[in-house]
C-alpha cells in the first residue's frame, strides 16, 4: 500500500530524514518509535504533504501512485490522512461543517454527490457515541477551547467519519488519561480492516497495550534502524534506545 524508499528530507537546509525506507501493507498497523527529534513527525508530515519539507532524494508511493507528485488535497482524497491536519483553532468554523466539507470533498473525488443531511447526521451521531463525545462538540468551533483529550478524540472522530485508507496518527497518546486513552484506542482499533492501514507515531509503549501493532519500527537519526513485532516495543520500554543505536552502528 505505502512504499517509502531511501527518503531524504531537509528542513531549512538541515537534513532530517537520511535514507528512510518503510513498507506498509493493507490491513496492517505499524508503530514508529524513537527518541525526540529523530524525525518521526517529519515522516508523517512529508507523507501527508505538509509545507516546509524538501525531499532531496528517494520516493514515496501509495497504491502505486507517486505521492510526491500529488498535491496535499489529492493525497487526502486518495485516502492518505494525517490526524490533525487542521491542528490549529479555526475560529468560527464549526466542527460539523469541517467534517461535512471534508467528507463531501472525498465523495466528489470519487464522483459521488454530497451526502444527504439526514444520512450525515446519522453517521456522525453514531461515531460520536462510539467516541463517547457529547453532541455539543459538533456545534463548537474547531478545536476552540478543546482540552488536549478532546482534541485527540476529535481527531479520531474525523478518522472514523472519513475512513482513510492510510490513517497516520502522531503522538495520539500524549496528554491522555487512561480512560481517554482507552476510548481513543478503541476508535483506532475500529478502523482496522483488510483495506486499511494505520501508521502510528508514539513515544511510549503504553499505547501499544491497547492498539497492538503488527510491526514496530525504531526511527533513529533519520532512518529506520530496526523493525520487529510488538515485543520490540516492550524491549524498548525496558532498555531504551541506546542499545539499538549501538547495534545499528556496529
Ligand atoms: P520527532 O517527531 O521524532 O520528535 P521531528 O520530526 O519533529 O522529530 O523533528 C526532527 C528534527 O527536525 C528535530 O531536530 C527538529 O528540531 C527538526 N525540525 C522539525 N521540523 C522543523 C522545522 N519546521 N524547522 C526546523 N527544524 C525542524
Ligand atoms: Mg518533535
Ligand atoms: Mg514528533
Amino acid at each position: 500500500m505505502l512504499e517509502v524508499k531511501d527518503l531524504h528530507v531537509s528542513v531549512d537546509g538541515k537534513e532530517i530524514l537520511k535514507g528512510l525506507s518503510l513498507t506498509v501493507n493493507a490491513g496492517e498497523v505499524h508503530a514508529i518509535m524513537g527518541p525526540n527529534g529523530a524525525g518521526k513527525s517529519t515522516l508523517s508530515s512529508v507523507i501527508a504533504g505538509k509545507d516546509g519539507y524538501e525531499v532531496t532524494a528517494g520516493s514515496i508511493t501509495f497504491e502505486g501512485r507517486d505521492v510526491l507528485e500529488m498535491e496535499i488535497e489529492e493525497r487526502a482524497r486518495a485516502g492518505l490522512l494525517l490526524g490533525f491536519q487542521y491542528p490549529v483553532e479555526i475560529p468560527g468554523v464549526k466542527n460539523i461543517y469541517l467534517l461535512k466539507a471534508a467528507l463531501n470533498a472525498q465523495r466528489a473525488a470519487r464522483g459521488e454527490g454530497e451526502i444527504p443531511a439526514p444520512e450525515f447526521m446519522k453517521l456522525v451521531k453514531e461515531k460520536l457515541a462510539f467516541m463517547k463525545m457529547d453532541p455539543s462538540f459538533l456545534q463548537r468551533a474547531v478545536n476552540e477551547g478543546f482540552s488536549g483529550g478532546e482534541k485527540k478524540r476529535n481527531e479520531i472522530l474525523q478518522m472514523l467519519v472519513l475512513e482513510p485508507r492510510l490513517a497516520m496518527l502522531d503522538e495520539i497518546d500524549s496528554g491522555l488519561d487512561i480512560d481517554a486513552l482507552k476510548v481513543v484506542a478503541e476508535g483506532v482499533n475500529s478502523l482496522r480492516s483488510e483495506e486499511r492501514a494505520v501508521l502510528m507515531v508514539t513515544h511510549y509503549q503504553r499505547l501499544l497495550d491497547y492498539i497492538v501493532p503488527d510491526k514496530v519500527h525504531v526511527l533513529l537519526d533519520g532512518r529506520i534502524v530496526k523493525s520487529g513485532d510488538k515485543d520490540l516495543a516492550l524491549e524498548l520500554e525496558s532498555r531504551g534506545y541506546e542499545w539499538v543505536q549501538e547495534e545499528s552502528a556496529a
